[in-house]
């Protein structure tokens, strides 16, 4: 009875949002085709909400080898991302995104994560922990791919379609605490992104997985040491990091290396 009535307001909020919203969007790049009932305004609008208010919670730091360093990388990998649409004369206006960057002097976490309005944000420990500037590239061309993929809205949309009818969109917003973790779906289109972003920005794509496995093989040492209920996993638990849903870690650094092998000798007379 609960499945029946739960899948009867999926099809019916679905055919309700689709009268108002343009239902799908195709992900620039991968060209996948994904659910988006989300207006870009309606969630630009609520991630800044979330956004200014996170930033008035934390430490931002401004040092030259934090900001200054992740700020020159974000603007490489911003060309990067122009030079692809520029190379598959395509239209890059309705991708062109105000990035702002951020870092966070949050000691206890390695994350870094980006919201719906091209708004990124680096923890200082992330920044160390990777080291090269080719890593931080990884972890920047991986944030942005995930804006520029609107995995948020997907994300929210998804909800919406079993949620919208059962509660008010306000109450999904709350409940969501709109730090939504993404699907492995979402990492691995992310991923790819960012090694053709990286690429192109003149990075070496190859660092993005030895800087995944680098982080993975430290969060198994962590664990193991590690309660379920400290403050560390308490602070994770709010926080969309990418730390925490990546279950193949192998395949990932595996399909990092074979894209980056592909993504080069593609577009080889460009970088
Ligand atoms: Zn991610």
């Amino acid at each position: 009875m609960f499945v029946k009535r739960r899948s009867f307001f999926k099809i019916f909020s679905t055919l309700i949002a689709g009268l108002f919203f343009p239902s799908c969007t195709t992900v620039p790049v991968t060209n996948r085709t994904q659910l988006n009932l989300v207006p870009d305004k309606w969630i630009r609008w609520i991630s800044d909400k979330y956004y200014y208010d996170y930033l008035d919670d934390n430490l931002i730091n401004h040092q030259e080898k934090y900001l200054g360093r992740v700020l020159k990388i974000g603007q490489r990998i911003e060309k990067g991302i122009e030079k692809y649409f520029e190379i598959e004369k395509l239209n890059f206006k309705k991708y062109r995104l105000d990035y702002e960057i951020n870092v966070v002097d949050d000691k206890r976490n390695l994350n870094a994560f980006a919201m719906a309005n091209a708004k990124i944000v680096f923890f200082r420990r992330i920044i160390d922990f990777a080291e090269t500037d080719d890593q931080i590239a990884a972890i920047m061309g991986h944030e942005m791919g995930h804006v520029l993929a609107k995995h948020m809205h997907e994300r929210i949309s998804h909800r919406l379609t079993w949620d919208i009818l059962t509660l008010g969109i306000a109450e999904i917003f709350a409940e969501l605490g709109f730090f939504l973790p993404w699907s492995r779906k979402q990492e691995s289109e992310a991923d790819y992104l960012g090694v053709v972003f990286m690429t192109l920005a003149g990075y070496e794509p190859t660092e993005a997985a030895m800087f995944w496995s680098k982080l993975d093989k430290y969060i198994k040492k962590v664990k193991k040491y590690k309660s379920k209920h400290d403050l560390l996993a308490r602070v994770k638990r709010n926080l969309p990091e990418f730390t925490s849903t990546h279950p193949f870690p192998e395949r990932r650094s595996k399909n990092i290396l074979k894209w980056s092998e592909e993504v080069k000798e593609k577009y080889k007379d460009y970088i």
